[in-house]
C-alpha cells in the first residue's frame, strides 16, 4: 500500500517513524493509502533545514519572493483540476466545490505577488530637526501550519503564502485524513523556483503537533481546527514562547427576518447549510426565523432538504458527497439521534442512507430540525454534518441576542430588505465575518479571514493585511547623520520637534 511520505528540505523522505495512519475514500469507505505519523525527530529535521535556508531567503528582496508566488499561482492554475481530484479523492466533496476551494486558496497567493508593496514601510522624513522615522515588516523565521481536513489546499493556502512572501519559512502539518494535497502544493512551490528548505510538510498527528508547539527553532504557529484543539494549541504555543493565531470551531447563525425575499434566502441556505456536506467552518447551521416567517420558512425548505443530490464527489451533478470517515459520520448520527431525544422536531431525517454501489460510503441525508431550542445539544455543539435547526424568535432583539450569547463567533449572516436592520446587525453583531443577504460571507484574500469568541484564539485573522502582521515584526527606526544639528548632550526626555 502506498506510504505518503514527509517533504523535508526539498525531498521526500519516510522519516524515523514506525507508525502509519489510513487515509480513507469517503465515497466508498476503503483505505486508499497510509501516511506516516511522523515524530519529534522528524519535525526536528524539517526544523533544522527550514533553519538553514532562513537567512538566504529572508535576505531575497520581496520583489524576487513575489516572482516566486507568480509561478507557484500560474502553476496552481495548470493543476487546479489534479488538486480539486485529490480533494475530492480524500475529503468525499463534489469536484466543482473543490475546484471552488483551489481558486480561493489561490486567491491569497495572488494577494501575496504584492509582497513588495505589502511589506513597504513607512517614512517620515523631518520628524524632527534633521531627523527621520521609518518603520519596517521583518520575517519571524521558521513559521509552523497545523491545518484541519475540511479545506486540505485553501487552509494551507491561507497560511504559507503570507508566510513565505513575507521571508519566513514554513512547516505544514496537515490534516492526517486528507494528507496527499499537501505533497503536490510542495512540488509545485519547487517547480515554481522555492529554494529547499524553506517550504516542509511532516506528516503525523499529536505526536508531531506537540513537537512544533515545543520546538524552540519555530517563532509562530498559525493553527486552524476544532475549537478544543485551537485552545490547546494557542496555551502550549503561547508558554512556549510562540506567536499564535488559532482558529476555531463555528455554530453560524442566519437570521431570517420576516420581510426577506423567501425564495432567495432557502436557495442560500440550501447551499450553506448541506453544500460540501455541511462540513465547512462557515457553513449556516442554524437558521433564526423572526417573527412569523418560521412556518413558512420550513415548509420551503423541507422539500428542497428531501430532493438533495447525494453520491460521490466524482459527480459533478451531485450536490452532496459523503462524511470524511466513518467516525465523523457516526458523530453526526449521534446528534441527529440527541437532537430528536430532545425534543427537537425532526422534519427531515438523514440518518440511514444507503446509495446502491457505495454501501460502505459515509453518506447520510440532509436533515433539517425544526424548534430547536437554544438549551438543546444540537443548539450548543458544532456538529459539522449536513444538519438545519431552525430556532424560533419573536423578535430582531431575541435573535441577535442569541447569535451574542452563543459560545461561538465565526460567521453569521442576515436576510432581510431593510437597511436599518441589516446596518444594525453588523454594528451590533458579536462575530468575526457578517453577511448581508450572503450566507458565506468568507472574505476574499486581500481582506481578512477570521472569527470572535471561542472561534479564533489570538490577535490576528487569516491572510490579507492580518495575514502580513502576523508573519512579520515591525521595527522602527530613528536616524539622524552627523552633518545634522550638533545639539549637545540630551539629559531630558527628547521630544522631537
Ligand atoms: P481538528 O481540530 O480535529 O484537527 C485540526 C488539526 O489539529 C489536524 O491537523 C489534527 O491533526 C490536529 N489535532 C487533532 N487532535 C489533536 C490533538 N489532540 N492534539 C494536537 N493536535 C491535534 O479539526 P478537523 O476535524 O480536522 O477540522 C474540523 C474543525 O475545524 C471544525 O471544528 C471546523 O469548524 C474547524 N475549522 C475552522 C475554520 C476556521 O477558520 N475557524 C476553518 C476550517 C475548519
Amino acid at each position: 500500500m502506498d506510504k505518503i511520505q514527509h517533504y523535508i528540505g526539498g525531498r521526500l523522505t519516510s522519516g524515523t517513524s514506525t507508525r502509519f495512519g489510513n487515509v480513507f475514500q469517503p465515497a466508498d469507505g476503503s483505505v486508499a493509502r497510509q501516511v506516516t505519523l511522523g515524530t519529534a525527530a522528524d519535525v526536528d529535521a524539517a526544523v533544522r533545514a527550514a533553519t538553514a535556508a532562513f537567512p538566504k531567503w529572508a535576505a531575497t528582496t520581496p520583489l524576487a519572493r513575489a516572482r516566486v508566488m507568480f509561478r507557484f499561482r500560474d502553476l496552481i492554475e495548470q493543476n487546479a483540476k489534479k488538486l480539486a481530484a485529490i480533494i475530492t479523492d480524500e475529503h468525499g466533496k463534489v469536484l466543482s466545490d473543490a475546484l471552488g476551494e483551489v481558486t480561493r486558496g489561490m486567491e491569497v497567493v495572488e494577494y501575496a505577488t504584492a509582497a513588495p508593496e505589502l511589506l513597504k514601510g513607512d517614512f517620515t522624513e523631518q520628524a524632527g530637526r534633521d531627523i527621520d522615522a521609518y518603520s519596517m515588516r521583518q520575517p519571524l523565521g521558521v513559521c509552523a501550519g497545523i491545518t484541519p481536513f475540511n479545506f486540505p489546499v485553501m487552509v494551507p493556502l491561507w497560511m504559507l503564502p503570507m508566510a513565505l512572501a513575507c521571508g519566513n519559512c514554513f512547516i505544514l502539518k496537515p490534516s492526517e485524513r486528507d494528507p496527499s494535497a499537501s505533497l503536490l502544493i510542495a512540488e509545485l512551490l519547487k517547480e515554481a523556483g522555492l529554494p529547499d528548505g524553506v517550504f516542509g510538510v511532516v506528516h503525523g498527528d499529536k505526536e508531531v503537533v506537540d513537537a512544533i508547539l515545543e520546538h524552540r527553532g519555530i517563532h509562530a504557529v498559525s493553527f486552524v481546527g476544532s475549537t478544543p484543539i485551537a485552545e490547546y494549541i494557542y496555551n502550549t504555543g503561547i508558554k512556549h514562547g510562540k506567536r499564535v493565531q488559532a482558529l476555531g470551531g463555528a455554530k453560524n447563525h442566519a437570521v431570517i427576518m420576516p420581510d426577506c425575499d423567501l425564495e432567495k434566502t432557502v436557495d442560500a441556505l440550501m447551499g450553506a447549510a448541506y453544500g460540501s456536506a455541511g462540513e465547512r467552518c462557515m457553513a449556516i447551521s442554524v437558521a433564526v426565523a423572526v417573527g412569523g416567517i418560521g412556518d413558512k420558512l420550513v415548509e420551503t425548505l423541507a422539500p428542497r432538504v428531501r430532493a438533495l443530490k447525494i453520491g460521490p464527489g466524482t459527480d459533478n451533478t451531485n450536490e452532496m458527497g459523503p462524511l470524511v470517515t466513518r467516525v465523523h459520520l457516526d458523530k453526526v448520527t449521534g446528534y441527529i439521534d440527541a437532537g430528536e431525544a430532545e425534543g427537537a422536531q425532526l422534519v427531515v431525517d438523514g440518518r440511514g442512507l444507503k446509495l446502491q454501489g457505495y454501501e460502505e460510503g459515509n453518506f447520510i441525508g440532509g436533515t433539517l430540525f425544526d424548534h430547536v431550542k437554544p438549551e438543546m445539544k444540537i443548539y450548543k455543539e458544532e456538529i459539522f454534518g449536513p444538519v438545519l435547526s431552525v430556532v424560533r424568535a419573536d423578535t430582531f432583539e431575541t435573535a441577535l441576542d442569541l447569535v451574542n450569547t452563543h459560545e461561538f463567533g465565526n460567521g453569521t449572516a442576515i436576510f432581510t430588505r431593510d437597511g436599518d436592520s441589516a446596518r444594525d446587525f453588523a454594528h451590533r453583531v458579536q462575530a468575526g465575518m457578517i453577511g448581508i443577504n450572503v450566507p458565506i460571507p468568507v472574505p476574499m484574500a486581500f481582506h481578512s479571514f477570521g472569527g470572535w469568541k471561542r472561534s479564533l484564539f489570538g490577535d490576528h485573522h487569516m491572510h490579507g493585511p492580518e495575514g502580513v502582521r502576523f508573519f512579520t515584526r515591525y521595527k522602527a527606526v530613528t536616524s539622524r547623520w552627523p552633518t545634522g544639528i550638533r545639539a549637545g548632550a540630551d539629559f531630558i526626555m527628547p521630544t522631537l520637534g
